[in-house]
């Protein structure tokens, strides 16, 4: 997400006081009635400085989405990693600021109209002490959205519209192996919460339909039971958008993990899943194996493949099922959603 340069108080102060100062100082040349030059010129200096801070705290609320009209997936992402309502909070109270110091702005160039020319400076040193505490106030604001933006800098880019399959499985078993050869090039590396290496993402076309692969290692590698609530949601942001699941074993156990732990985590990720269909790839073929034993963890043949990552084979098998998956449609489910508020 796009979070633009975030100023401190001192630096949005220091601008928008240099800028008044300018302005003013431009006045100091011009033909004014002397009973009304000091006024003016402290009236352009307040309404210039406070113009200049307003746009620029107004660009920054501005550049930042409305988080509620982003994706779901993007809605929980940024829950996930700096939390929705502290992200509202903040641009809550940049508004906050923008509003005083419109009202600040009329106040004082109306105080300053109707006052003497010799109170104008008093004045204004009044507003630019009020205006100087209004900018202070959301220094922890401005603080939060600078983590924000470095915390969201490297988000995953998805495609909405392509068909998304999320693939799972321990460590080592082959994901990244697979990843690889199904989407030929190098796939995007983005961030996301809780896993070690990010997220990857690789795209490939088949017969005019986007597909993306979506690789989370440390996340969808290790059993549920272990995982905290904050490690659940970011496994539930995935639900937005997988319209299948990969889910590898490493039938030669070289991964280091058994077959029935594999097994279990599949059975763990079906449930979190729920209705989201599963293909189940028995990878490494190519080092001996004993068939009758995996056998024993095959309990839905007709989604199952035996294939080999490193060499290739039945990477084509997988085209062919994946051809048959559709595109969850979720726009339904979403109003549904929207219903409850
Ligand atoms: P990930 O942690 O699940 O992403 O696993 P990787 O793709 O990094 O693979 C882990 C190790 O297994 C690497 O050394 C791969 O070369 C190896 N590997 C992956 N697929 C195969 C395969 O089909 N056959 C064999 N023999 N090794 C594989």
């Amino acid at each position: 997400m796009m979070i633009p340069t975030i100023p401190t108080p001192d630096e949005i102060l220091d601008k928008g006081f240099s800028r008044g100062k300018k302005a003013a100082d431009l006045l100091r040349t011009q033909k004014i009635p002397k009973h009304l030059k000091g006024k003016k010129i402290e009236e352009r200096r307040v309404v210039t400085a406070c113009q200049v801070m307003k746009d620029k705290l107004k660009s920054i609320i501005d550049a930042v989405p409305e988080i509620e009209e982003l994706h779901p997936f993007y809605q929980d992402y940024i829950d996930i990693t700096v939390g929705v309502d502290s992200m509202k909070q903040a641009l809550g109270a940049l508004n906050w600021a923008y509003g005083i110091l419109a009202q600040l702005e009329r106040e004082y160039s109306r105080k300053l109209k109707r006052s003497p020319s010799e109170k104008a400076s008093a004045i204004q040193r009044e507003a630019y002490g009020r205006i100087a505490s209004v900018i202070n106030k959301i220094e922890k604001d401005l603080d939060f959205l600078d983590f924000a933006k470095s915390k969201l800098r490297n988000m995953p880019t998805i495609d909405f519209d392509a068909t998304t399959i999320v693939i799972a499985g321990f460590p080592n078993v082959g994901k990244s192996t697979l990843l690889r050869q199904i989407s030929g090039a190098d796939p995007q590396v983005a961030d996301y919460p809780f896993t070690t290496k990010g997220i990857q993402i690789g795209h490939t076309e088949r017969h005019w339909k986007s597909i993306q692969f979506i690789d989370t290692p440390g996340l969808l590698d290790r059993p549920v039971m272990e995982m905290n609530d904050i490690e659940m949601n970011a496994i539930v942001a995935l639900e937005h958008l997988a319209d299948a699941i990969l889910f590898i074993y490493d039938g030669s156990e070289t991964c280091g993990f058994h077959l029935e732990s594999q097994y279990n985590l599949q059975k763990q990720i079906a449930k979190i899943f729920d209705e989201i269909p599963i293909i189940h790839l028995f990878n490494k073929m190519d080092i001996e194996q004993d068939e009758e034993y995996i056998n024993q963890f095959v309990d839905d043949p007709d989604n199952t493949l035996f294939i080999s990552a490193l060499d290739g084979d039945g990477i084509d098998k997988i085209n062919e099922i994946i051809d048959t998956i559709e595109k969850i449609d979720r726009t339904v489910e979403d109003e549904e959603e929207l219903d409850y508020y």
